[in-house]
């Protein structure tokens, strides 16, 4: 029995990712095997399909650190045939056989409810970068930030992390700044919340180590000199939600927003955090997410049409999500 999927290959002809059919035999180890209905195109997910970074640990290798899906066989105590499920990070797509795949077959530990307020298709227009979106704001407002305090920040808004934050930070009732890169993307980031737009050229060069006081979080995507930027024009006792790494992994900044305003920068990961907080971030990602936001910011694609939007990821050229509909 074999399956569609997204295979990658290295070896003496070089790195290649193509549609190709996969055996089931050739699956890896795990407790649910999940029919894959869709995935998405995440940022790793281009790192991994043009091979990029090194974020494929396995070959050949199945990318895809996301899917939505129906349980097909399970001898975990908590899963059974027919259950919907989501699946985000754990390693899938990097170590273990990914979700850009008709079949998927993983641990059941690894695996959340699909909440009932969303589609397979909206879970995965969600996906990993809405998640994680999701776990930035759980982690500014656990540390006591609200909107009485000043606007929020958002870098790399019209990417999918970016998105997902401008809006579910606009529904909180935050002022939202949105910076990017896309001017032509002004309207489409005002549709989803966005108060103010600003040019991602102010916060992608060097800067000073303290400016001037302008938003009370951040939520960055984008790294580099553009959280060093974000952390020193952070208010007094603000805060500045880490996830992505658009612009560079490096982190060119000083103490100044630390020691002088007692900022505080929170590390997020999706791939390894606790069920519980993931549980959470789809509970709270059912109550708080417009759909009808989340559908102006998502595309649909193909399973062969993964490689070209892996491409586009990288080169900034994808707005919002993209969800790979398996078929
Ligand atoms: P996207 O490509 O959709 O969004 C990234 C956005 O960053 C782009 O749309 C663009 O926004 C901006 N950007 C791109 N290149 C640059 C650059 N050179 N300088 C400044 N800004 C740039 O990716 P995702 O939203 O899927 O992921 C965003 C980041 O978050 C990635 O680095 C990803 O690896 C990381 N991530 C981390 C997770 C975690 O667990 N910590 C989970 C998910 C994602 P604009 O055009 O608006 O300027």
């Amino acid at each position: 029995m074999s399956f569609k999927a997204i295979r990658i290959d290295k070896d003496e002809q070089g790195y290649r990712a193509g549609l190709a059919d996969f055996a089931e035999a050739d699956l890896m180890e795990g407790d649910v095997t999940v029919a894959v209905s869709h995935s998405t195109i995440n940022y790793k997910d281009g790192l991994a399909i043009t091979g990029k970074s090194p974020v494929v640990r396995r070959f050949p290798m199945i990318p895809g650190i996301d899917f939505a899906g129906v349980v097909e066989s399970s001898s975990h105590a908590d899963w059974k045939a027919g259950d919907k499920v989501v699946l985000n990070g754990w390693g899938v797509g990097e170590t273990h056989l990914g979700g850009l795949a008709q079949k998927a077959r993983v641990k059941g530990d690894w695996l959340v409810r699909l909440p009932d307020a969303f589609s397979p298709a909206q879970a995965m227009a969600i996906g990993t970068a809405g998640y994680t979106a999701m776990l930035a704001v759980m982690a500014l407002e656990a540390h006591g930030a609200n909107p009485q305090h000043g606007p929020a920040l958002v870098t790399g808004a019209a990417g999918g992390v970016g998105s997902v934050a401008t809006a579910l930070l606009a529904a909180r009732g935050w002022t939202v700044i949105a910076s990017t890169g896309r001017a032509a993307e002004a309207d489409y980031l005002k549709s989803l919340g966005a108060a103010e737009i600003i040019d991602r050229a102010e916060l992608s060069s060097p800067g000073r180590p303290l400016g001037t006081e302008r938003w009370a979080v951040c939520v960055d995507s984008v790294g580099s000199h553009t959280l060093a930027n974000a952390l020193a024009q952070t208010k007094y006792g603000g805060a500045v939600a880490a996830c992505g790494l658009a612009q560079g992994m490096d982190l060119p900044a000083s103490v100044a927003p630390f020691i002088l305003r007692g900022v505080s920068l929170l590390g997020i990961d999706s791939v390894m955090a606790p069920q519980a907080r993931r549980r959470e971030a789809w509970r709270r990602l059912a109550r708080d997410l417009d759909v009808g936001k989340l559908a102006a910011m998502t595309q649909t694609i193909p399973l062969a049409g993964a490689m070209q939007a892996g491409r586009d990821i990288l080169e900034g050229k994808v707005r919002g999500r993209v969800v790979v509909e398996i078929g």
